[in-house]
């Protein structure tokens, strides 16, 4: 694009369009994107960007992927969308199979819907809706734990952290749900049963009162990149059946090979109730989420002969469900497992070098995740100069400067964006 045209375009946007969590009159720069391409972003003015966010989890394939593309294509020749309502098709069956044929064994039944977080309001409403069709009246709240991020909508924000969440200023208008203290015992270190009293004290005392724990299992995300130890989750499971609480897990961002196995849950090998997946559910390609839940569950909901009240008018989309299909294809080749592998291995040793940087309080990676936690929130503008300057795409928040790359990065790309990660830090870009 000309300088004049990329001029016109950020200035339109910047006046009338609002970005994620940003400010209509003051906002951060956008920057113009018109291409892209494995791991590699193409921006307006022609530079190329390394990118480190796979789109915020989602493009695990990278982009431009010729597989992907191809399924879309097909299904877009026979029909694009169909009502869900009354109408079936192949697309969202074919899907259904491979997602039940992977997820933990208990889980056979699907809702699909077209987000993260309304799959969080999918999964809460089950919940309540399975305890009330079974006379448990009274359990009508969620319990959840701090530093947890679960989406945006209503109900899910009532789920997210009520203090760091992005959310406070509706305290008033969200539910009031209970808290525990977030799982303190890292991934890597032994497992300490001391992290799951709150949590458990919080059942004993308020149970009745429950209808679902809900959690990200061992990686916290957006509250906080945080990683935890797996068998705090298998304590859980033992808790919630014993007080009659379901147990939601949002895999959203851990879905699909993410954190080293190819759902979280199966590092402590457990299987929750009802389990949100999306984000690199379609492989960054478009909007699609998977609600699903055991037959207790599912057939609970309808114990009274009530019908679970959630219908999207994108239910099921089939060119979402068509290049889903093609992304569970592509990791049933089983590749991941090495890339996932390769990626931690680099990331741990490129960004071990930022521990002595004055200001950095951790450094931890999982997986496909590699987070450098600073003392104090960062200049994400500054930050985020520094990074396209230098030709990559890594967009901190809060005190959190982190890379979850494509998982076909090459060994290049990655050194290189910790070598620049390391290099902001070295030049206190970060204070
Ligand atoms: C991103 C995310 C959500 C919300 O998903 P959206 O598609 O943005 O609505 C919910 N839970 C977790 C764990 C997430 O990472």
């Amino acid at each position: 694009m000309k300088p004049e045209q990329i001029n016109n375009l950020i200035a339109f946007d910047k006046k009338h369009i609002w970005h994620p969590y940003t400010s209509m009159t003051n906002p951060l720069p956008a920057i113009p994107v018109v291409a892209a391409q494995g791991c590699e972003l193409e921006l307006a003015d022609g530079r190329k960007l390394i990118d480190g966010m796979s789109s915020w989890w989602c493009a695990i394939h990278g982009y431009n992927h010729p597989e992907l593309n191809a399924a879309a294509k097909t299904q877009i020749d026979k029909m694009s969308h169909v009502m869900f309502g009354g109408i079936t098709h192949p697309s969202a069956v074919t899907l259904a199979e491979k997602l039940l044929a992977i997820t933990p064994e208990p889980l056979q039944h699907i809702f699909f819907a077209d987000s993260g977080s309304v799959s969080v309001e999918v999964a809460i409403k089950m919940a309540l809706q399975y305890h009330h069709a079974s006379g448990n009246k009274s359990k009508r709240r969620l319990l959840t734990v701090r530093k947890g991020y679960h989406g945006d909508t209503f109900a899910a924000m009532s789920v997210c952290d009520p203090v760091t969440g992005m959310h406070q200023i509706f305290a008033d208008v969200v539910t009031k749900q209970y808290f525990a203290e977030q799982p303190t015992c890292r991934f890597d270190q032994p497992y300490d049963p001391q992290s799951i009293t709150d949590i458990q004290r919080q059942l004993e005392l308020y149970h009745e009162n429950i209808a679902a724990v809900i959690i990200e299992p061992v990686v916290q995300g957006a509250g906080g990149m945080w990683f935890y130890h797996g068998d705090y989750l298998k304590d859980l499971r033992r808790l919630c059946d014993e007080y009659n609480v379901l147990l939601i897990f949002d895999e959203i961002a851990t879905g699909f090979g993410r954190s080293g196995k190819l759902f979280a849950c199966q590092w402590p090998d457990i299987s929750p109730d009802i389990m949100c997946v999306g984000k690199s559910l379609t492989a960054g390609y478009m909007t699609l989420v998977a609600v699903l839940a055991t037959t207790k569950v599912a057939h609970g909901i309808s114990a009274d002969s009530g019908v679970f009240m959630h219908g999207p008018t994108f239910m099921a989309n089939p060119l979402a469900c068509a290049v889903a299909i093609a992304n569970l294809e592509i990791l049933e080749q089983n590749r991941w497992p090495a890339q996932v592998e390769n990626i931690k291995k680099l990331l741990t040793e490129g960004l071990e070098p930022c521990k002595t940087i004055p200001g950095v309080k951790d450094v931890r990676t999982l997986g496909a995740i590699g987070v450098v936690e600073t003392e104090n929130p960062v200049n994400v503008a500054k930050l985020q100069e520094f990074f396209v300057k230098n030709n990559v795409w890594i967009r901190p928040f809060n005190n959190l400067i982190y890379l979850m790359p494509p998982y076909i990065i090459t060994n290049d790309q990655l050194n290189y964006l910790t070598e620049v990660i390391q290099k902001a830090l070295q030049a206190n870009l970060h204070q």
